[in-house]
């Protein structure tokens, strides 16, 4: 399986992850991305390249 997750002291709220993620794992929540379907990750990785910010990384288990 995969975990997305976020740095939140990187993250600026731009919601490009919210917007490329294809199973939809992100939302904004007061202005940070959140991973709230998080067990629909497949490992692409097109949030991690989405972000400018590097603040998203995804592990796999
Ligand atoms: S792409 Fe990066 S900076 Fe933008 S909302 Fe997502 S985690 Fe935050
Ligand atoms: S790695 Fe792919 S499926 Fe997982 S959260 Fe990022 S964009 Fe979505």
């Amino acid at each position: 399986m995969f975990v997305p997750s976020v740095d939140k002291d990187k993250c600026i709220g731009c919601g490009e992850c919210v917007e490329i993620c294809p199973v939809e794992v992100w939302e904004l929540q007061d202005e940070k991305a959140e991973p709230v379907n998080a067990d629909e990750c497949m490992g692409c990785e097109s949030c991690v390249e989405a972000c400018e910010q590097g603040a998203i990384t995804v592990e796999e288990l």
